[in-house]
């Protein structure tokens, strides 16, 4: 299963060591062929090496869409060694093989990340390096393909350990990376085709990404997992730097990106916001007029669940917050910029995992959320419905007072980014309370009530902040009895999307407690 490489066709735009190789393959007495920009960088670099022009005869022409699309190159990539009718042909037709391919494409994602116009990101869709790699990967049981320079030094020992043959295992592997490079390369071309155009839901959807990170484990040790990057550029987990501690795992990313998408909603010029996260939902959000008293508030409304949590901050993480923070068992800290003496007192803390994100995502913005089922993935669009461009519609007697109503938009802000059911008490700013992820309506009401209590008697409160506080359903109460639960732990006024068959009872039920309720018309299910 060994084959001797002979010739050896290297064209590559990231031109990163490819003169080692090809001094590698040299001492081995590799024959090279090169295009263009690949056969200048070899030929200056002192190397021997034959332009795929004089192969094909056949100039480069079209500026570079046409190089090696020819009979001269594919045949030489695609001939079945041992078929005589193949031999035949190269005899025929004059055309040499070619044993080892080193190809990688036209920087396509990277003119795309650097917002390249719409020609010159065209310009940079690669026609002819696909098209070798397709071919050189079908035919791996003679072919050897290699589509990324992290991959020269294990061909480079390979061939000096197996006297310039490579094994069929090896072919195997790098064919089957081939074809994962060339699928995510149309990947992102047609993702950018898609975000150009404004088509949503194309008929193919492709979604792909680039491996960044192989973690230990997935959500449990049995589980395998990696990380890949789709090149969106929102500031977020994936591109954030991580200052300090060790890599992210699974969890760790999973809750920031809850963590960070909440905190988001609190634009930094209205004010310093936090959010606590465990498991992908918060156990405290709140605003504050520091950022250290954001955190405070934020900790005071679950501080027993916030132990191991992850932290996200709306504003540069400050001294005064770090302090706060290096207090308790914190996994992860997210926030737009890291001033340096924060650094320096969270370095006291060397496993406590620091990331800078460079900017706050914009809720607004459009974008693709997916999940596996089996058999299929589901796509759809990013949930940025904001309560401020909502109208809402008082529907009780009474209508909320101005502070109410502020509540009540903190309270169904927040409430978007709690697993369904989702009910949210808040006051002054914030969180009073969260029930998430029941099955019933009512016990996440019930939950949140009882949690808020809890809270009270460890923060030494005479009574839970529940008492007087706004309430937020996420989706529409379809009975009265939440709503008198959510009345039971002292809520005066209540927002939720309505839309409820029993509307008219639950509405009833307010009125008769002199509860202010308001109807948003949207619903944040999230499961
Ligand atoms: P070079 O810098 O050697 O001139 O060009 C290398 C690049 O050209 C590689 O990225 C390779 O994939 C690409 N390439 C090779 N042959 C063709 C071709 O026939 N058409 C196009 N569009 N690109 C090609």
């Amino acid at each position: 299963d060994r084959v001797k490489i002979r010739t050896a066709l290297l064209s590559v735009s990231d031109k990163t060591g490819i003169v080692e190789l090809a001094k590698a393959l040299a001492e081995q007495g590799v024959r090279l062929l090169s295009t263009g920009g690949t056969f200048k960088a070899l030929a200056a670099a002192g190397l021997d090496v034959t332009d795929v022009s004089d192969v094909t005869g056949f100039p480069e022409i079209m500026d570079g869409r046409v190089k090696t699309l020819h009979p001269g190159v594919h045949g030489g990539l695609l001939a079945i060694r041992d078929d005589a009718e193949h031999v035949k042909a190269l005899t025929e037709h004059k055309i040499g093989t070619i044993d080892l391919a080193v190809i990688n494409l036209y920087p396509f994602e990277e003119v795309r990340a650097a917002g390249g116009d719409y020609p010159t990101t065209v310009e940079n869709i690669d026609i002819g390096g696909p098209a070798m790699i397709r071919a050189a990967a079908k035919n791996h049981a003679y072919v050897t393909v290699i589509v990324d320079p992290q991959d020269y030094p294990q061909l480079i020992e390979a061939l000096r350990t197996n006297d310039g043959e490579t094994a069929y295992a090896l072919r195997q592997r790098m064919a089957a990376k081939a074809y994962a490079r060339t699928a995510a390369y149309d990947t992102m071309i047609s993702n950018w085709f898609a975000e150009a155009l404004d088509i949503e839901m194309p008929r193919y959807r492709t979604l792909g990404g680039v491996l960044s990170q192989e973690m230990r484990y997935g959500e449990n040790p049995h589980q395998s997992a990696g990380f890949y990057l789709t090149g969106e550029k929102r500031p977020g987990v994936a591109t954030a730097a991580l200052l300090q501690g060790k890599q992210l795992s699974y969890n760790n990313i999973n809750d920031t990106d809850a963590a960070y998408e909440l905190v988001s909603e609190f634009p930094a010029e209205k004010g310093p916001a936090c959010a606590i996260i465990k498991h992908a939902n918060p156990c405290g959000v709140a605003i504050g007029s520091s950022l250290v008293e954001a955190y405070k508030r934020a900790l005071a409304c679950d501080s027993t669940s916030a132990f191991g949590g992850i932290i996200a901050l709306n504003q540069t993480l400050d001294a005064a917050t770090a302090e706060e923070i290096v207090k308790l068992f914190t996994e992860v800290i997210i926030a737009p910029d890291i001033s340096e003496e924060a650094k320096a007192i969270i370095a006291k803390k060397p496993n406590l995992r620091l990331l800078s994100a460079g900017g706050l995502p914009d809720p607004r913005s459009r974008g693709l959320t997916a999940k596996t089922v089996s058999g299929g993935l589901l796509v759809q669009t990013r949930d940025n419905g904001m309560v401020e461009d909502l109208d809402l519609r008082v529907v009780t007697k009474r209508a909320p007072t101005d502070q109410e109503l502020i509540d009540m938009k903190f309270a169904f802000k927040v409430a978007k980014h709690v697993k369904s059911n989702a009910v949210v008490y808040a006051k002054d700013g914030q969180t009073a309370g969260i029930g998430a992820g029941q099955m019933s309506r009512v016990d996440s009401a019930r939950i949140a009530g009882l949690k808020a209590e809890e809270a009270a008697k460890a923060m030494g409160w005479a009574e839970p902040m529940t008492r007087g506080s706004a309430v937020a359903s996420e989706a529409f109460l379809p009975f009265a009895d939440g709503l008198l639960s959510m009345i039971a732990a002292g809520a005066t006024a209540v927002i939720q999307p309505g839309g409820s068959m029993r509307d008219e009872e639950v509405i009833a039920a307010a009125d008769e407690h002199g509860v202010a309720m308001v109807f948003t018309g949207m619903r944040h299910f999230r499961h």
